[in-house]
């Protein structure tokens, strides 16, 4: 008896479907629809109509969900009563990152001027080549396909560890899930990020889709665990701080990745050389830190150090709400000074200070000269989107004024491509300065 009442109620549901596609407003009705996609090369959607009147537009929408800018495109088909219409998002391209969530929908026209419009529906881009294997719940899910149980294992709990840490440390929580794919090698991360990538990167933050990408082989696990943490860091910061007017000063971006890999204390990567710098008081001031970081390999490893290490001093020295008031105002377009006057009650410069202080490290003589060559004053660099920086021109990120159909720049990493330049001896310092 309940068996067939079953199967009555999931055949009245089957038969109600075409019903309720169709939305029969005016004389258009949608037979069928189809959503498919090749991974990095296109997303395919098509849709049948039909109509009492020749169909002379359809139209496809799409977004990525979450975000506000909707694409809107005209679809190819040849107009009549009876229509197969279909529109391609090429990935080579737009690029989409694997886990990206889509909504889409379409609106066909007739030449009477009825219109109908399709529900929303929401389409997973995935990268099929791979057999993934998937550790899940409700903040983050992690999928790898290379290496052990173990393996996954060990960078699902400590991407959660970091989010942990995220929440007691900078009283940031995730609001949105987080996917974070680990591909088995650098040969197969290059071949699952938009193409031209650079061939340093060893690890990409896209904040608008909620994914990192990593290349983590089974024989780098500690590698992968400070990298994915440091990934996931800047994607959880960018999504608590996104606002179109400004970005992060950048030791406050990168201080918080590296400062979340260890909260206790500063990589063993960073360490040397920022020690160095402490004792022969070459340290480099937050004003230089504030804009694109050095080209020069050491310089550069200085000042994620030295970024690391001020963000921790932030923390320990005025607590984790002054900081998340601090990305907060950020959040909201400040200017830097302002900012930091406003959550700690200190200009830059004398927390500059402060922190050159409970170092031993003398403070800053005299104000610093005007800008020029390669330190940019803070106010000029902070008024450029985040994807001038010279990390993001390095990097294959689309175009920052996007256009409906390009979402916004990806944040590629140095920090984690580091001990991949180090392996292969890649010179990716000669690449083309920030314009
Ligand atoms: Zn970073």
């Amino acid at each position: 008896m309940g068996k067939t009442i079953f199967i009555a109620v999931v055949s009245v549901i089957l038969m109600a479907l075409p019903a309720s596609v169709a939305l029969a407003q005016g004389d258009i009705q949608i037979v069928s629809q189809s959503i498919e996609s090749e991974f990095r090369d296109n997303i395919k959607a098509g849709i049948s109509l039909k109509s009492g009147a020749e169909i002379t537009e359809v139209e496809f929408f799409y977004r990525v969900a979450g975000q506000v800018a909707t694409s809107r495109n005209v679809a190819d088909f040849e107009p009549g009563t009876t229509v197969e219409a279909a529109f391609s998002i090429n990935q080579t391209e737009i690029y989409f990152p694997p886990g990206t969530e889509l909504e889409y929908w379409w609106k066909a026209t007739d030449a009477n001027g009825n219109s109908v419009k399709s529900d929303k529906q929401t389409y997973l881009y995935f990268d099929e080549r791979y057999e993934f294997n998937i550790l899940s719940n409700e903040r983050v899910s992690l999928y790898w396909y290379s290496g052990s149980d173990k393996f996954g294992q060990a960078l699902f709990d400590q991407a959660n560890k970091g989010l942990d840490q995220l929440e007691t440390n900078v009283n940031i929580v995730v609001e949105q899930p987080i996917k974070i794919f680990i591909y088995g090698n650098h040969n197969d991360l290059l071949n699952a990020i938009a193409v031209g990538a650079q061939e340093w990167t060893g690890g990409q933050a896209f904040a608008e889709f909620g994914v990192v990408v990593m290349g983590v082989s089974p024989g780098s696990l500690d590698w992968g665990l400070k990298a994915t943490t440091h990934e996931l860091t800047h994607l959880v910061i960018h999504q608590a701080t996104d606002n179109p007017y400004g970005d992060l000063p950048r030791w406050l971006d990168e201080g918080l990745a590296v400062y979340n890999e260890n909260p206790d204390r500063l990589d063993s990567q960073f360490r040397s050389s920022f020690k160095e710098a402490v004792s022969a008081d070459r340290l480099m001031t937050l004003q230089t830190l504030s804009s694109s970081f050095p080209a020069d390999p050491d310089a550069a490893n200085l000042a994620y150090g030295e970024s690391g290490a001020i963000v921790k001093f932030v923390i320990d020295t005025y607590g984790p709400e002054a900081m998340h008031t601090l990305l907060d105002i950020f959040s909201e377009g400040a200017l830097y000074d302002k900012a930091l006057q406003q959550a700690l009650g200190v200009t830059m410069r004398e927390l500059d200070n402060q922190w050159r202080e409970s170092l031993g490290v003398p403070p800053l003589s005299a104000p610093e000269p005007a800008a020029g060559g390669e330190t940019p004053a803070a106010d000029s660099a902070q008024a450029e989107p985040a994807a001038t920086s010279a990390l993001v021109v390095a990097s294959p990120a689309p175009p920052e004024k996007s256009s409906k159909n390009k979402p916004a720049g990806n944040l590629p990493c140095l920090a984690g491509a580091l001990p991949l330049l180090f392996l292969t001896g890649l010179v990716w310092f000669k690449r083309p300065k920030s314009a």
